[in-house]
């Protein structure tokens, strides 16, 4: 089986990739299989340009077909933030914990009508020739005022989904991997996939 390089260190991106993809005729590597101990510096404006930027560094320094997401919360009462810049919300080196309280503590007193927000996600996947495709995946929902739930990571504990009224760190991991942002774009990335082992 081909090997797809995984452009990611975190645990719980890698964990819900290895469900969302499974099946899919590529065998998954992270980075640390691989040895690779690269620091790609997310400097892009767009979810795209940062997906693109992790893709091709990877895929340069492991010889590999490499799959990088980029993905962000978008508040509407922070007009979008932090967006882009989610993984360094209220500064670079925050626990995941810290920046939930900090974005808690920011909607204080903001409605739950005002409180609607959404995880967007767009991956990049990219080859040695420097061909690169880009798909994409959004969930809606709402910030709640209190964490709740283990599973997940991130912003997932105060992540509400108002249809089921459970955050997505309530949700058991496969209900969360058939609706989430990365569910959808993996979906798509999935079709990308089969074509390109076809065509290898
Ligand atoms: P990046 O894609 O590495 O720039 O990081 C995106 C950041 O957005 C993560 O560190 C999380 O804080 C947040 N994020 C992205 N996807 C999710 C998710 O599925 N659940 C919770 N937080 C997420």
């Amino acid at each position: 089986m081909p090997r797809l390089l995984l452009a990611t260190n975190n645990a719980g991106k890698v964990a819900e990739f290895r469900q969302l993809l499974a099946g899919c005729g590529w065998e998954l590597v992270t980075p640390a299989e691989l040895g690779l101990t690269i620091e790609v510096e997310e400097t892009g404006q767009t979810y795209a340009e940062n997906a693109t930027l992790k893709a091709v560094e990877y895929a340069r320094a492991g010889g590999l077909v490499t799959l990088a997401d980029d993905s962000g919360l978008e508040v509407d009462a922070m007009d979008g933030r932090p967006g882009v810049l989610s993984a360094r919300y209220a500064g670079a080196d925050r626990t995941d914990q810290e920046r939930v309280q900090a974005m808690l503590q920011e909607l204080a007193g903001v409605p739950d009508d005002e409180r609607t927000a959404r995880f967007r996600c767009v991956i990049a996947i990219t080859d040695a020739t420097g061909r690169v495709e880009l798909v994409d995946g959004t969930v809606e929902g709402r910030i709640g005022h209190e964490p709740r739930g283990e599973n997940g990571f991130g912003y997932d504990p105060i992540f509400l989904l108002p249809d089921r009224g459970m955050t997505t760190a309530e949700l058991p991991p496969d209900e969360k991997n058939a609706i989430s942002h990365r569910a959808v774009a993996a979906q798509k990335a999935r079709t990308v996939l089969e074509r390109w082992l076809r065509e290898t």
